[in-house]
């Protein structure tokens, strides 16, 4: 039976967060007939027991994905089959890794240099809890103190209690990520660093984004792109990347090739971007900013790590590449408000995430207007009107 040939596959191992295409091929029987080793399909329904393949059927065409070839079909791309038929593929969703298992108040050695600890903060907008990172043994730094909240601060200072923390890095300022700073400083006399404070005035001030910022927040040092600063056999080297909040900084340490990627690029979600604190054209900028880098690993600030960087912050740039596009296709068609585009891009929401996909559009729009590709009419953004320019 040909669907047995497929089962061959199981070998090349789970599938890694990065890239997952979609394809259409029909008949399916041809998909069978033309599996080889360099391919392999995820989430096993019918055709094998195997639990990583799988195909939802809506005969005669079938619908998956397909993932981790050695040479990644371009969005688009034809392959020819080996029969003379070809297979289309469509850049699909993204695929998130959402099996990261980390025990909040657990001190794990994830690499030489770089262990974690993770909050007892788990939520929907968290994960699991924010990941706080220690670099170093002996003399160490920690990267996002996470929130202040005392089962936290204590499980991390018994965890280092023969070692010195000399350095707190925070990559920006958001409840979650940077207020127990303040008390691991007067425990240890450490130096904040990092991100500058958020500016309450900026943009729309009192907007309710600024409640989510964390408004004691007061780094001894302020880092700049670029900006170096020397651990005992470390070095923590800071990327700025504005998007998800507008003082998002990220911290390379080059010794591992690997980059605290905060909540800019995480494995298990795409990233909040919400204006006026959050900002597209930021986000997509330092999207591609990433991708002039060599790292090799990203630690994000919830979640587990991020293992092919590279792959995976294409497919998110290509992500919100496809819902600007459908965006403009919504407004060529007529649409002018937020609701309505809501409506006709987000078919089959979940009621609940309304509000939620409405601030993303807005964002969407936000950076469409800068570019001058759309006109804004009115001054309450949700509440514009909207047309192509
Ligand atoms: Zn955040």
């Amino acid at each position: 039976m040909r669907a047995g040939k497929a089962s061959v596959h199981r070998k090349f191992g789970p599938v890694e967060n990065g890239y997952r295409y979609s394809y259409v091929i029909q008949p399916f029987v041809h998909l069978f007939a033309n599996l080889t080793p360099r391919w392999f399909f995820p989430n096993a329904k019918w055709c094998s027991p195997d639990p990583l393949i799988s195909f939802r059927l809506t005969t005669p065409t079938v619908y998956g994905c397909l993932s981790q070839a050695p040479r990644l079909p371009r969005d688009g791309q034809e392959i020819a089959m080996s029969d003379g038929f070809n297979l289309a593929v469509q850049a699909g969703e993204i695929s998130f890794d959402r099996s990261f298992f980390g025990a909040p108040g657990e001190l794990v050695r994830l690499s030489p240099l770089v262990r974690r600890i993770v909050a007892s903060n788990a939520g929907p907008m968290t994960f699991t809890g924010t990941c706080t990172y220690v670099v170093g043994t002996g003399e160490v730094a920690i990267i996002d103190p996470g929130p202040d909240r005392p089962d936290h601060i204590t499980a991390l200072l018994t965890a280092l209690h023969d070692e010195t923390i000399t350095a707190i890095y925070v990559t920006h300022t958001h409840k979650d990520h940077s207020p127990g700073a303040r008390a691991i400083k007067a425990a240890t006399g450490a130096r904040i660093l990092g991100c500058a404070p958020y500016d309450f005035t900026s943009r729309a001030a009192g907007n309710p984004i600024d409640a989510a910022h964390d408004s004691d927040y007061a780094p001894d040092t302020i880092l700049r792109d670029g900006g170096a600063i020397e651990g005992k056999n470390f070095s923590l080297i800071c990327v700025e990347t504005p998007g998800h909040a507008m003082n998002h900084q990220a911290f390379a340490l080059p010794q591992e090739n690997a980059l605290f990627s905060g909540d800019h690029v995480m494995a298990w979600s795409t990233s909040v971007v919400v204006p006026p604190d959050g900002a597209m054209r930021h986000y997509m900028a330092s999207l591609t900013k990433l991708l002039t880098r060599a790292d090799k690993i990203y630690w994000p600030g919830h979640g587990g790590p991020v293992k092919e960087p590279q792959s995976f912050v294409r497919a998110l740039i290509r992500h919100r590449r496809g819902r600007e596009k459908s965006i403009l296709s919504r407004l060529n068609a007529g649409d002018t408000t937020v609701p309505l585009i809501v409506a006709n891009v987000y078919k089959g929401l979940n009621p609940a995430l309304t509000g939620a996909a409405a601030l993303s559009v807005l964002a969407h729009l936000e950076d469409l207007v800068e570019r001058g590709l759309v006109r804004m009419e009115g001054s309450a953004a949700l509440g514009a009107i909207y047309r192509p320019a």
